[in-house]
């Protein structure tokens, strides 16, 4: 296979220069990468119907002998159209093609094809107009379906992957070693090939896919793996080991037993041989925030410098309130980079971050821009880091000498997609809440009682508290959602007097920072606001939210808002309005009211709307995935994952049986800029 890797496509039959220029598009540029260009999906053509029982306007299958040679009709505008018909021995089928010459050719009198294609006609005579067809004898019962482009249709694709197939050796050297195969049930790579590209049955098939899909897995896995190990350096910053008690003095508050946890971890790491490399989860309301900072506290502690970024200048600000007062009296100098600072301001700190008299630096994206540069930056934290892309993570890191890597995360994600997403990182778990939590109650309504919702707003209103109300538009767009335009009227009037604030995307970055801070300050005691509260907004007083449609939002993504609730000593209450009928989108929504565990939802989450939510607009920055599937294929990815672990703890990789394999790993990795795999 190596070698097919290295054989140029123009080296098979009928694929020229103009062609080969066509498959280097579709990532084919190799006759090994041809073989791994997989069927995007199968026509079925071993499940004739009579023609009898076709289905009008639908796309059938048929096996009809021609009964005479095609006619050739002239007609309008110069064309030809040429008649034939044929017959399944019960009913006839009348097929017309305009314009293809070698139709008298190719269709014979007294043969038998199968034909493909919309039916048409009526009750009595049924019609195909172009169909595609077969010689009967060629219609294998499954046939590949290639991501065409223009000028290269599926069919060529499939009549190269058919010359690629026979060019493949009677031995091939198969990354996937016999006793692993073995071991896991899995075909061999030759059969896998043929398999997936011309299956001969559905059994055949699938187990063609599954070989190929827990190779993929596997080479991932191991690639990310190696990728660990690949970061391995010298640790250039190292901390004082040990729970730092003088920092845990500094907070208002006792740490958690997870929070402790997580920070001598954490700390460990940092004191440790290599630089941390570490994500750590904690559902909503954990406490990362102070496990950063002892952190940050810790760096700061040695003389070099720390930097947090989060994904929102919102979040930013907030991180840069609570973190400069906590710390800032310890002597620990913070600064807030955002993108909306005023020049002046930016280039005053960003001189003394150089200077090193600054020793956290707090931001957006904005900390990664050029001009902002440390005097020696030992410590990178990202929060709430699925929104940002690997490639963001390294490139703040690489302002600095190999520093310590902290990844937060809110999202509870499930185990088997954390090792894959984070799978070059260690992982910690915070899975206490501070004590004193109250509990949200959750209710799931219909719109008609929204009134009586917004009674209950009101109760918490009297009691001195605040609420979100929450839409999934923004501007009214014709539909039944609600927007925030169309809410803030009826929240008006509902609530009288009352003062409302406003939240949203669309807003520039100073009004959504002024919107935040009267909500937080209390003068303001709504917010009515899009998912934007959903990312670690804190305001304790907060202690109502209610969700509009709320059958719009993924499990996670509720989890998430209902997290800016419950976070003070108030009981809190928590209400979805939803107007769908649909049992499942209920039964969704009920399983949520009725779960608080963010890694119960997460797993929900994940099996119901598949990895999309946890992924985001792919960007993880993993390379892509080209025929397994996160979310369907979770069964055979712990089982490659399983494997990955295995072969990586021992050093059965080494051995010749697994060069091969190795040999995949870095292909797949090899893309500039995606880090040295060490395996
Ligand atoms: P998240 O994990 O969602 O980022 P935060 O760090 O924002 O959580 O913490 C949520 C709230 O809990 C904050 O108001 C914070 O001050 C408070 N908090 C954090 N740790 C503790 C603790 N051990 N005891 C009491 N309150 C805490
Ligand atoms: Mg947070």
């Amino acid at each position: 296979m190596a070698s097919l890797f290295e054989m140029d496509i123009r080296q098979l039959k009928g694929v020229g220069e103009k062609r080969a220029q066509l498959y280097r598009r579709l990532g084919a540029p190799t006759v090994g990468d041809l073989l791994r260009l997989y069927p995007r999906a199968y026509e079925d053509w071993g499940l004739y119907t009579p023609v009898a029982q076709t289905e009008l306007h639908q796309v059938g299958v048929v096996r009809g002998t021609v009964l005479h040679k095609p006619t050739e009709h002239r007609v309008k505008g110069g064309k030809t159209l040429y008649k034939v018909t044929v017959t399944d021995g019960e009913s006839d089928l009348r097929l017309t093609f305009f314009n293809n010459r070698y139709i008298p050719l190719l269709l014979k009198p007294g043969q038998d094809y199968v034909f493909r294609g919309k039916v048409g006609g009526g009750l009595l005579v049924r019609e195909m107009a172009s169909p595609a067809f077969l010689p009967a004898e060629k219609a294998k019962a499954i046939l590949p379906v290639y991501p065409a482009t223009q000028g290269l249709t599926s069919r060529m694709i499939g009549s190269a992957v058919q010359n690629a197939l026979a060019l493949l050796p009677g031995t091939l050297h198969d990354p996937l070693p016999q006793a692993l195969r073995e071991k896991y049930g899995l075909a061999g790579l030759g059969e896998a090939l043929r398999g997936i590209h011309f299956p001969q049955s559905p059994k055949e098939l699938a187990q063609a896919k599954r070989r190929l899909v827990f190779e993929e897995f596997l080479v991932l896995q191991l690639g990310l793996m190696g990728l660990k190990s690949g970061r391995r350096q010298e640790n250039l910053h190292p901390v004082h080991p040990g729970f730092p008690e003088s920092f845990a003095g500094l907070l208002p508050f006792k740490l958690t037993g997870a929070q402790r946890r997580v920070i001598t971890e954490a700390l460990g790491d940092m004191a440790g041989p290599y630089p941390m490399n570490r994500l750590v989860q904690g559902d909503v309301g954990s406490g990362k925030t102070a496990v950063a900072a002892a952190l940050c506290w810790a760096m700061a502690q040695t003389g070099a410098q720390s930097a947090l970024m989060a994904p929102t200048e919102i979040l930013a600000s907030q991180h840069f309130a609570s973190l400069s007062a906590l710390l800032g009296p310890a002597g620990v100098e913070c600064a807030l980079f955002t993108g909306s600072m005023p020049a002046a301001q930016r280039r005053e700190q960003q001189a003394r971050l150089a200077a090193g008299d600054i020793h956290l630096a707090i931001g957006t994206h904005a900390l990664i821009s050029e001009k902002v540069g440390f005097q020696d930056l030992g410590l990178v934290i990202t929060d709430e880091q699925h929104r940002f892309g690997v490639n963001q993570r390294s490139a703040l890191a690489e302002k600095g000498a190999s520093p310590h890597l902290l990844v937060m995360s809110a999202t509870p994600i499930p185990r088997t997609l954390a090792l894959m997403v984070y799978g070059d990182l260690d992982i910690s778990v915070l899975d206490e809440l501070p004590p004193g939590r109250q509990e949200v109650r959750t209710y799931l309504i219909d719109p008609a009682k929204r009134q009586r919702a917004f009674r209950y707003v009101q109760k918490h209103l009297d009691e001195g508290r605040q609420g979100y109300l929450v839409c999934p538009l923004i501007e009214a767009d014709g539909t039944p959602l609600m927007s925030v335009e169309t809410y803030s009227a009826l929240v008006g009037k509902a609530f009288p007097g009352v003062p409302v604030g406003i939240l949203h995307g669309k807003l520039k970055n100073r009004e959504k920072e002024r919107a935040m801070e009267e909500f937080a300050q209390g003068r303001t005691r709504l917010l009515v606001a899009t998912t934007v509260v959903e990312v670690g907004v804190d305001v304790p007083n907060a202690a109502v939210m209610v969700i509009e449609n709320a059958e719009r939002y993924g499990l996670s993504q509720l989890h998430q808002l209902r997290g800016r609730i419950g976070r003070g000593q108030y009981p809190s209450s928590c209400i979805l309005i939803t107007d769908a009928q649909n049992e499942e989108t209920l039964s969704r929504l009920r399983m949520f009211r009725d779960t608080r565990d963010g890694f119960q939802i997460a797993d929900a989450d994940l099996k119901l709307r598949g990895p999309g939510d946890f992924f985001g607009q792919r960007q993880h920055g993993l390379p892509q995935l080209k025929i397994a599937d996160m979310a369907n294929d979770l069964e055979v990815l712990q089982k490659a994952q399983r494997c990955a672990q295995r072969l990586f703890a021992g050093d059965a990789l080494q051995g010749p049986e697994y060069r091969a394999l190795r040999g995949e790993v870095r292909r797949l990795f090899s893309r500039p800029g995606s880090g040295q795999v060490v395996l």
